[in-house]
């Protein structure tokens, strides 16, 4: 179980090296086993994997297509709906909520052959950097067990870096995949906004929430995007644009590609990241790609943009949270404005509260202009940085955070401090192109650090072909 690619999976099953069953039945043990070191799982799902499991090896048995992910063990971040299999956002509220129906990346990961083994850890309602705002206990870093795995995705990222599921799926609304993915060594995929369908993502801020992939090498998340992507009609901000063949972009060629790096990005970074962020773009100099500095001018405005947009467009999406559908009620209310005051006041967390406050505040009839319009208006000055600087290069690199994986409660009591944190992950979510971390070295304390690649709407071809070539030369 512990080093297997999606790809020796199925070497495996066809030469009959052991059956689905076999390899669901070990993975589901170990993830129980080893889950206690750092509380990456919430629930686990034998039934419905042991069933999927025995689907693969009677199409093995029958001769049949066994699909893109026959076999492997998955697990799903806790804010996407599983059919029958408990969902709570990590949140108070929905301890209880079992969902009816399943997202369409659920969907689709398994009538590919995906199992899934689990539900994973995650920031309330996906708000947070370090999945310490789970109602669950936060997670706990594989490779430093005394550090945040970053968040909100950290389960996610935790389960991958901690070889109890082969890939799992995250959200990323400002940075939830490639943050997490640096902190744990291991790959994140944001693909462009509309490529992976968000029916089924538990909605945090609509315009900016995605679906994408973790895993260990950057081939096996280009095979479970290839089985999420493409258009969904229950999602009317899916894309009908078609999906290129991510895994036969892999080809190690990078040769002449260009490169920009933004100066706005590494002024100010500190050594510890920066020395290594350095180290990989000369490492894609020596692959023979073009680098030149280039700029994103509102790069200042960024944090402050995204936490306007976010916090709005969540004090609206929670606002469903009442009491009444989905989640826990408040058994001590007397009046029916009571049960929702209550139930809510009872159910979020600290920080899902300082949003809905924060969003509502700049919502409001008095501030809508001076904030959230003004914030729309600089969300169009980001997205234009970015088309200009896509007018000189095929794809920008350059850091997802500033610093590695910082310790358990160290930046607890100071929320701002975290969101400053999110200067290099939020504009690919303001502007919805596609961006990923792939690993980039470790500091002198061990700790990995990331390297994240962007490219154009739809470019997840070149944005994976270069993090391959990035990775097999440095493996
Ligand atoms: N850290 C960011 C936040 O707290 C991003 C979260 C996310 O991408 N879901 O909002």
């Amino acid at each position: 179980m512990t080093n297997h690619s999606i790809d020796s999976i199925r070497a495996g099953l066809l030469k009959k090296e052991f059956t689905a069953e076999e390899l669901t039945k070990q993975a589901l043990a170990y993830a129980e086993a080893e889950n206690p070191k750092t509380n990456a799982y919430l629930t686990f799902s034998p039934e419905r994997a042991l069933a999927a499991a025995k689907a693969v090896d009677a199409k093995i048995a029958a001769g049949q297509d066994i699909g893109a992910l026959a076999g492997v063990p998955v697990a799903v971040k806790d804010v996407i709906v599983t059919k029958g299999l408990r969902t709570t956002c990590a949140s108070k509220l929905l301890e209880n909520y079992i969902p009816p129906y399943d997202a369409t990346a659920v969907i689709r990961l398994e009538q590919a052959g995906g199992i899934i083994i689990g539900k994973a850890n995650c920031d309330e309602f996906a708000m947070g950097s370090s999945n310490e705002n789970s109602a669950f206990g936060p997670v706990r870093n594989p490779v430093a067990l005394d550090r945040v795995p970053g968040g909100s995705s950290g389960g996610s990222a935790a389960v991958v870096a901690q070889n109890t599921a082969v890939v799992s799926l995250g959200s990323d609304t400002g940075g939830s995949i490639r943050q997490p993915a640096s902190f744990c060594g291991i790959t994140g995929v944001t693909p462009t906004y509309g490529r992976v369908s968000r029916y089924g993502l538990t909605a945090f801020a609509s315009s900016l929430d995605h679906i994408g992939p973790f895993s260990r090498n950057v081939r096996d998340s280009a095979r479970l995007l290839q089985v999420i992507a493409g258009k969904d009609e229950m999602d009317a901000t899916s894309a009908d644009v078609p999906v290129s063949d991510y895994v036969a972009a892999l080809d190690g060629n990078v040769k002449g590609m260009k490169i920009g790096v933004p100066k706005e990005w590494m002024d100010g970074l500190p050594s510890e990241t920066g020395d290594l962020i350095q180290a990989a773009v000369d490492q894609l100099v020596k692959l023979g790609c073009e680098v030149k500095e280039i700029h994103l001018p509102h790069t200042a405005y960024a944090v402050a943009t995204y936490y306007i947009v976010c916090t709005a467009e969540a004090s609206s999406n929670l606002a469903r949270y009442d009491g009444v559908r989905y989640t826990n009620r408040a058994a001590s209310a007397n009046t029916l404005a009571d049960m929702y005051r209550v139930t809510r006041d009872e159910g979020f967390g600290a920080e899902c509260k300082r949003r809905i406050m924060l969003g509502t505040y700049v919502l409001s009839a008095g501030y809508y202009d001076a904030y959230y319009l003004k914030a729309q208006k600089v969300r169009a000055l980001i997205a234009q940085d970015y088309a200009k600087a896509f007018e000189q290069v095929d794809a920008i690199v350059g850091p997802v955070s500033p610093h590695p994986a910082f310790k358990l409660g160290e930046k607890v009591e100071d929320p701002s401090q975290i969101y400053l944190a999110d200067i290099y992950t939020v504009t690919g979510d303001l502007t919805g192109i596609p961006c990923m971390s792939v690993p980039c070295g470790k500091t002198a304390d061990g700790l990995p650090v990331g390297l994240q690649i962007l490219t154009k709407h739809f470019d997840e071809a070149g944005m994976l072909r270069l993090a391959e070539a990035y990775e097999r030369s440095t493996n």
